[in-house]
């Protein structure tokens, strides 16, 4: 009963896995999708500012959105990697338009096209400020009448299954995955192959804009399977999430500076100018190390974001979803500044990929966030990610689909989950604890600005609850929250020990005791038996 079979396994619902899981039936495979919560929460469902590319030829090219991908990634990026994403974008675009997506029109019925950060010219495809949301719902529709794609909601998943752990053949590969269900049984999926799409990591940070599925669960999975990891220091921290009590993890859109608003103090003064001659439109590394300095020297709380100089009409128009949120936060954007501070945002190290989302474990594949293809480099371009999501996902379904021809044999059947020697949890108290602790300490030592002693200190703790963890987890049952905790701790640690490697600061991470970048830009990677 516990075993079930299937040609792909899909792990998560954002973007990446309901794209792949839709080509890879369109193809011909059975998938079997699981997801964590319900199929409508992930980032991807989130993102507001919208999808990068070059859709008006007349004021906009390939190679300046290339120019402008490699100088926001502050030259780590792969130029050939960055030309692949960006040439396929405009199809990306039509794929979504094909599918029935909404996305926003000018007057005169062309797309209309938003800027943000780091832009040089307007090429943000958008559905009103709910782009996630809209191209979650097109693709939704397509999926739900798939025959050959079934979805478990509510289904977390735990680990790998190799053909090496087991013993099960020499040559190794991926042939499913244990998932742990709602009821808290685990199921094992026997598959030919498997995808994370698990995307990123932002609750291992104390303040993130991401939702809270966010766990770097795919990450910590890969990485205990056997693949490494490239730079996971680069953390994106957004500059603008609405500083609020009623209001947490809500999202300030750049697309609100690209229409004209400004970063100010509480005093209404202007500083952008200062750090950069974008101002309130530089990249987003630049930008919240900005506000980070700013709120350090003031002692403030918070910045503001001024949109009072645009018109009411405009606002509501342009940003219908934001306006509401904040008016029920009792803020009018139209008169009152937006009280901003920055969070965790977006990871753009992850496991090792080639941007067809192949990895180092034959039928193991990432898409979208989780995957670290070589596009971002040292700072992710806005509206960039959701277009490595929907460009990967296509060329990783025929990735597995390639590999499912060749490989189309008997998988050995692999045991089943063994809970033989385990118990009931005694105290919850000890998983709480925990995960308070290393969000907090992730926040204060490695976050937006970093030094030695900062990262030492964070090791030296993170190592310590590391063992406690690792007991726990192999003697009580499992939960979502242990396993949770469990992937965070892991993923904390390839963040530290990826930052402690860099002896530079370059794009998303600062380090004062190395203030200035190499001339040569390198890849951090971690491997697997540096740690495990
Ligand atoms: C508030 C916000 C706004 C954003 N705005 C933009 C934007 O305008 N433009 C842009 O380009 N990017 C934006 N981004 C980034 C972008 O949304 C993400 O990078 C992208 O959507 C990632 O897609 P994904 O499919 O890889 O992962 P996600 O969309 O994060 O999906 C991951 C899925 O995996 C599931 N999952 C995780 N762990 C497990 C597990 N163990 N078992 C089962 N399921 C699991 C989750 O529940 C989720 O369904 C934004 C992000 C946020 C948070």
């Amino acid at each position: 009963m516990n075993r079930i079979y299937t040609d792909t396994l899909i792990v998560g619902s954002g973007l990446s896995g309901l794209s792949t899981a839709l080509s890879v039936a369109e193809k011909g495979g059975q998938v079997i999708l699981v997801t964590k919560e319900s199929i409508d929460t992930s980032n991807s469902a989130s993102a507001q500012g919208g999808i990068a590319s070059v859709v008006d030829f007349s004021t906009d090219s390939f190679e300046k959105h290339i120019k402008d991908t490699i100088t926001a990634g502050c030259y780590l990026n792969k130029p050939e990697v960055v030309k692949f994403f960006v040439e396929n974008g405009p199809e990306s675009i039509n794929h979504f338009k094909n599918l029935g997506c909404r996305f926003s029109k000018n007057g005169y019925g062309h797309l209309d096209l938003g800027k943000e950060g780091g832009h040089t010219a307007r090429r943000v495809v958008h559905a009103g400020d709910m782009t996630g949301y809209e191209l979650i719902r097109s693709l939704k529709q397509a999926v739900l009448k798939h025959p050959g794609i079934s979805i478990l909601e509510h289904h977390t998943a735990v680990d790998l299954i190799s053909t090496s752990k087991f013993m099960l053949s020499d040559k190794n590969r991926i042939i499913g995955a244990y998932i742990l269900d709602p009821h808290g049984n685990i199921l094992t999926v026997v598959s030919q192959t498997v995808l994370l799409a698990t995307g990123g990591c932002g609750k291992v940070y104390l303040y993130t804009s991401n939702p809270l599925v966010t766990s770097g669960d795919g990450v910590a999975i890969g990485f205990r399977a056997g693949v490494p990891t490239v730079n996971m220091e680069m953390i994106q921290f957004h500059p603008t999430i609405l500083y609020h009590e009623k209001a947490t993890s809500v999202l300030i859109s750049e697309a609100l500076r690209g229409e004209g608003g400004v970063l100010v103090t509480k005093n209404g003064a202007e500083f952008m100018e200062q750090y950069h001659h974008q101002g309130s439109l530089a990249p987003r590394d630049i930008v919240a190390r900005a506000i980070d300095h700013e709120l350090k020297k003031s002692g403030d709380d918070c910045v503001f974001l001024d949109m009072t100089k645009l018109k009411k009409e405009f606002l509501q128009t342009r940003f219908p979803n934001l306006y509401k949120i904040c008016l029920k936060a009792g803020i009018d954007m139209s008169t009152d500044p937006i009280p901003v501070v920055p969070a965790a945002h977006y990871m753009c190290g992850g496991l090792k990929s080639t941007p067809s989302g192949k990895t180092v474990i034959p039928g193991l594949f990432v898409s979208g966030e989780i995957a670290h293809t070589g596009l971002h480099g040292a700072n992710r371009l806005a509206s960039n990610s959701l277009l490595e999501a929907t460009v990967m996902s296509k060329y990783v379904a025929k990735e597995i689909m390639t590999y499912f021809k060749e490989k189309k044999e008997q998988i050995p059947d692999p045991p089943l989950w063994s809970e033989d020697t385990v118990t009931n949890r005694d105290e919850n108290v000890i998983v709480k604890q925990n995960w308070d602790e290393i969000r907090r300490f992730m926040w204060n030592y490695v976050g937006i600005v970093r030094s030695n002693k900062r990262l030492d200190r964070a090791l030296a703790r993170l190592e310590l609850i590391r063992h406690e963890i690792s007991e726990y987890y192999w003697n009580f049952k499992i939960s979502k929250d242990l396993l949770e905790l469990r992937n965070i701790t892991l993923v904390a640690e390839i963040i530290i020990k990826s930052a402690i490697k860099r002896k530079e600061s370059r794009g998303l991470h600062f380090n004062i005791d190395h203030p200035s970048s190499f001339d040569t830009a390198t890849d951090t990677e971690i491997f697997p038996e540096e740690i495990l």
